[in-house]
């Protein structure tokens, strides 16, 4: 989310691309409306025998391509059931543009339920039987050829298996595991899901400084957010032999210029729940942790932290965003302006949605891949979307958020207009 309202802010993204495509307002309209919201009461007896009633929702944005995919979030975001409704729907569009970007053959969806199981103190029996009250409710509009859900924030494998229980024992069958991914490899999730979104951002980190002829061996790279996404991007970088000078967590940031072995930092953050304090390193603020001399800025923590003040601060040459929204909008024309190579949200994270893709062709053939098979094919879609991306970044002199959103939106019209409308 990249503004109070991500709604609002997911229309303006599609009609910044609409007007480069020249697309009129009509299409224009049929792009921008999901197809479907579903909102659903969620009734469950809770363990002290009251009964209590949770709200969930589903998202349909756009099956033009394929079925609707995209994960399940349990969460509580400030603005209430209401908010929830919008940024389910915004984040539902923006899963139809990067399935588009990257050419896996699917749409967009979202879905979550207002709930804060931490806080609240749900126990598991009582989120078990949230997790299949919800899957009922939903359970006539997802399936393997029409709806494919994933985990999302505060979301696991445990509650991918509870809904894939749930819908094929209501669909007639024991197991239908194409109906959701991100399950748990004993019941048909994929090998590489762990280090999807990394290793899917380390791929576009390489193909972006091949582009501006930046060299991998000795690059210096920051990471805001040291958790999956980040931990996985900095390993495979490591691997291609750049180096991670700075990294932060929610408890601070912390630099070593002479760079930092990843895996160290990592089993010393499991160890004292946090990156502070590794040997070596100086705390700094989250700004200079972004602000920075290095080549490669990696935000993968939460949205809006490239605000305008600091993007004209930054010294790097290239930003991934593994996280979704990291940037602001108004910090992306100071960024471009700057000639910093930003890989966009809807690419550089993608590595995560091609793998649930993949985890859903391997459900629906049998047959399952060795992890090398799955990266492979993950990388062959990354860098794919890179490579048509930044084509077309050139085309219409625009930067290559722009692009992607011109690439994605093109593709879904495509599709549209190949099957026509009907009824
Ligand atoms: P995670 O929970 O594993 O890690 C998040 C990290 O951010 C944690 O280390 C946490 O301490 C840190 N953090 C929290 N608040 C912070 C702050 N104020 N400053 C610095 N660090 C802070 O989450 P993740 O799965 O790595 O996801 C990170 C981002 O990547 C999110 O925006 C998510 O939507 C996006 N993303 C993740 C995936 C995936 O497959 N993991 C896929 C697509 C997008």
């Amino acid at each position: 989310m990249i503004s109070a309202d991500p709604w609002k802010n997911a229309l303006k993204q599609l009609d910044d691309a609409c007007s480069i495509l020249k697309i009129d307002k009509s299409l224009r309209d049929y792009l921008a409306e999901p197809n479907k919201v579903l909102r659903v009461k969620i009734p469950v007896k809770m363990d002290n025998g009251k009964i209590r009633t949770f709200i969930g929702f589903r998202s349909q944005h756009n099956n033009d391509r394929g079925p609707y995919k995209g994960g399940i979030r349990y969460f509580d975001p400030e603005g209430g059931v209401e908010y929830m409704e919008k940024e389910v729907k915004a984040l539902s569009s923006w899963m139809t543009w990067k399935c588009a970007v990257v050419d896996v053959p699917l749409g967009g969806g979202k879905g979550g339920i207002y709930l804060n199981a931490k806080k609240e103190k749900i126990s598991a029996a009582e989120l078990e039987r949230i997790t299949r009250r919800y899957a009922y409710a939903i359970s006539e509009i997802i399936g393997p050829k029409k709806d494919i859900p994933a985990p999302d924030v505060y979301t696991t494998g445990t509650e991918m298996a509870q809904i894939m229980d749930v819908y094929s024992k209501l669909h007639g069958s024991e197991s239908d595991p194409g109906v959701i991914t991100g399950k748990p490899l004993s019941i048909g999730g994929s090998l590489a899901r762990n280090v999807a979104t990394g290793l899917g951002c380390a791929y576009c980190i390489r193909d972006a400084a091949k582009t501006i002829g930046l060299k991998l061996r000795g690059a210096k790279v920051v990471l805001q957010g040291y958790g999956n996404a980040a931990t996985f991007a900095a390993e495979y970088l490591e691997k291609m032999g750049a180096k991670v000078i700075a990294v932060s967590d929610s408890k601070g940031a912390i630099i070593n210029p002479k760079g930092m072995d990843s895996k160290k930092v990592l089993e010393f953050k499991n160890k004292t729940g946090s990156v502070v304090g590794f040997p070596g390193s100086k705390k700094i603020s989250t700004e200079e942790l972004l602000t920075t001399k290095c080549d490669i800025l990696v935000p993968a923590a939460l949205e809006n932290q490239i605000t305008a003040s600091i993007a004209k601060k930054i010294n790097c040459k290239i930003i991934a965003e593994a996280a979704n929204g990291p940037t602001m909008p108004d910090a992306d024309p100071i960024l471009y302006g700057k000639k910093i190579l930003m890989i966009p949200d809807i690419l550089a994270n993608s590595g995560g949605v091609c793998i649930s893709y993949l985890e859903w062709v391997q459900n629906n053939m049998g047959y399952y891949w060795t992890f090398d098979e799955v990266a492979k094919k993950m990388e062959d879609h990354i860098t794919r979307g890179f490579r048509d991306t930044l084509a077309l970044s050139k085309k219409h002199k625009v930067d290559m958020r722009r692009a992607a959103m011109v690439l994605a939106v093109s593709r879904v019209l495509e599709a549209f207009k190949a099957k026509g409308l009907w009824p």
